[in-house]
């Protein structure tokens, strides 16, 4: 635990500079609680306190309106040097990996690498944060399945049109006709992931860009950042 995470947080998370004072407080005992809960562990690296600051920080953003929430299906955190492969080796020649959540033998884990962690909070422009991409994941799964309906958080009658709007901006990524990471075209659930690091690193714009979208997010994660 990072004696100095508060001074961390203020320095290098954007999402946590624009809350209220009360507000603040709240954030920095949350991030607390998540490291004193799940161990984060360094493989061919040292976890340093800003990797460990950055990692709790995408954990509660996306969790932030739900006061009691608590990752339960997560125990650890691997964070590597950089980019892995699908078995995990550093220096494969396939596709490199950013971030994934463990299933089977790894259930319980996440993997992440640094580079990527603290380029989500040092890009000032950007719509990327793998690490707050895969703690999304895990919310999505809270109700059994990663499909990009979080059921918990939605109220059965928003279902249909979370659906709705989920299926016409993955048409509109198809046609080229959409300033969101094509990767959200793959599965409903990549969709969640990769839309909610929009939401939360530029929400002003996706406002803008996609009324619809932003509001039923807003929805989702409880939470009005616009
Ligand atoms: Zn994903």
């Amino acid at each position: 635990m990072p004696s100095n995470y508060v001074a961390l947080l203020a320095q290098t998370v954007p999402y946590y500079q624009r809350l209220s004072d009360p507000e603040k407080s709240r954030f920095a005992a949350k991030v607390k609680e998540f490291l004193e809960t799940i161990n984060i562990e360094g493989i061919r690296t040292t976890v340093e306190p800003l990797d460990s600051v950055l990692i709790a920080a995408a954990a509660v953003m996306p969790s932030f309106g739900f006061p009691n929430w608590k990752y339960f299906n997560l125990t650890n955190i691997i964070l590597y040097p950089g980019a892995f492969d699908e078995e995990y080796r550093l220096d494969g020649d396939r596709r490199p990996i950013a971030g994934m959540v463990g299933s089977g033998a790894l259930n319980g884990q996440m993997l992440l690498s640094r580079p990527a962690v603290r380029a989500g909070f040092f890009d000032g422009h950007g719509k990327h944060n793998t690490a707050l991409h895969e703690f999304v994941h895990l919310l999505d799964k809270a109700d059994g399945i990663v499909d990009g309906v979080p059921e918990k958080f939605l109220r059965h009658t928003q279902t249909e049109e979370w659906e709705r709007i989920v299926q016409h901006e993955i048409h509109r990524i198809e046609q080229g006709d959409s300033d969101i990471n094509p990767y959200g075209a793959m599965n409903h659930g990549e969709f969640l992931a990769v839309s909610a690091e929009y939401f939360f690193q530029q929400p002003e714009r996706m406002k803008e860009e996609h009324p619809d979208l932003y509001r039923m997010l807003s929805l989702i994660f409880n939470q009005q950042l616009a």
